[in-house]
């Protein structure tokens, strides 16, 4: 199912410059949520995955769909402050400032093998971060997927050292 007709550009949106990949059309719409996480989960369907960490907010959406689909666990990673457990945290470089991400610290054991999900790859920033949290517990990363990328911001050059796989990739603004 081509999945690029169910996501919407938003020009402008956070602020001025940014066009925000709105993905509310493919989440309202059964048959290509359905596909979009199938898709996602494909390739790791043999892999023993036992945790899907998803990356707040829009990455716990896929992500839990993925988790089903793989008869894996959850695992959220946050935004500062919002985990009510111990925590570990990781900080990233935005263009102006940093920002950070938190997991609870026995959200992975020790050689767990873990996939990373998020709705949108961008600069890479925040995966990146992710996975530092995931390694830091010991978890065995097998792979990061996003529904989407911008090709343009080369995100993935942050994450050279995990497979990648994404379902729609945007190659120019
Ligand atoms: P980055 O760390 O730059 O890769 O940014 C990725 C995170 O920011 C993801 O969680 C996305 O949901 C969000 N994001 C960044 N840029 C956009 C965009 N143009 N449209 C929608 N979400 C975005």
């Amino acid at each position: 199912m081509e999945l690029e007709r169910f996501i919407r550009d938003i020009p402008d949106f956070p602020k001025q410059g940014i066009v925000f990949k709105d993905i509310t059309p493919l989440l309202a719409d059964p048959r290509a949520l359905s596909a979009a996480a199938d898709q996602l989960a494909q390739p790791y369907a043999s892999l023993g995955v036992a945790a899907v960490a998803g990356i707040e907010s829009r990455g716990f959406i896929f992500g839990s769909l993925v988790a089903q689909r793989l008869g894996a666990g959850f695992v959220p990673i946050r935004k500062p402050g919002k985990l009510p457990y111990k925590t570990l945290r990781e900080s990233y470089q935005l263009e102006y400032g940093t920002d950070a991400v938190e997991i609870h610290c026995d959200a992975v054991a020790k050689g767990q093998k873990v996939l990373l999900v998020d709705d949108l790859l961008a600069t890479g920033g925040t995966m990146s971060a992710a996975c530092k949290l995931v390694r830091k517990l010991g978890g065995q990363i097998v792979g990061v997927a996003f529904v989407i990328e911008l090709c343009f911001l080369h995100g993935r050059d942050k994450l050279k050292d995990y497979p990648l796989h994404v379902l729609v990739q945007v190659a120019s603004e």
